[in-house]
């Protein structure tokens, strides 16, 4: 069994409707077409993705687990990180709580990300893909009006 089909054997049938709708996209074609075998001998074709989306039955649950808040799944990537404000360099270290010396701040926070439809729960280094984009583009932006002040 490959990893991708081991983990759309754990997804329930919403699990794997938002996850056709959000992250199939963002796989190698082998991969998606290997995905797309799954759904449809699991009878999930597009409609049953709107469907299954638009009457997502799997509930907010209250054990104080943490959800993805878009697909309520708990099958979620936590990672502490290092808060890049205190240094320019990001390292990912598993079970750390490390403070700052300095003024007791925690400078590791988890960075949760959706296994099931790609949601970033908690970005605390602003890392998602479409800031990063954003991010750049104001970076460049800057260095524009600065170029053109200094005319
Ligand atoms: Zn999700």
């Amino acid at each position: 069994m490959t990893q991708i089909q081991k983990f759309l054997s754990e997804l329930n049938e919403n699990e794997l409707a938002y996850f056709a709708k959000f992250k199939l996209h963002t796989y190698m074609p082998k991969t998606q077409l290997e995905i797309k075998k799954h759904l449809s001998k699991k009878g999930i074709n597009n409609l049953k993705i709107e469907e299954l989306i638009s009457t997502n039955k799997i509930k907010p649950v209250q054990n104080g687990k943490e959800q993805c808040p878009r697909c309520f799944t708990d099958k979620l990537n936590i990672q502490k990180v290092e808060l890049t404000n205190f240094g320019n360099h990001t390292i990912i270290e598993n079970n750390i709580e490390f403070y700052d010396s300095l003024n007791g701040e925690p400078k590791y926070k988890s960075q949760i990300i959706c296994n099931v439809c790609g949601f970033w729960v908690n970005d605390p280094n602003g890392q998602k893909p479409n800031s990063f984009v954003e991010k750049t583009t104001n970076y460049l932006k800057a260095i524009l009006r600065g170029v053109i002040k200094n005319i």
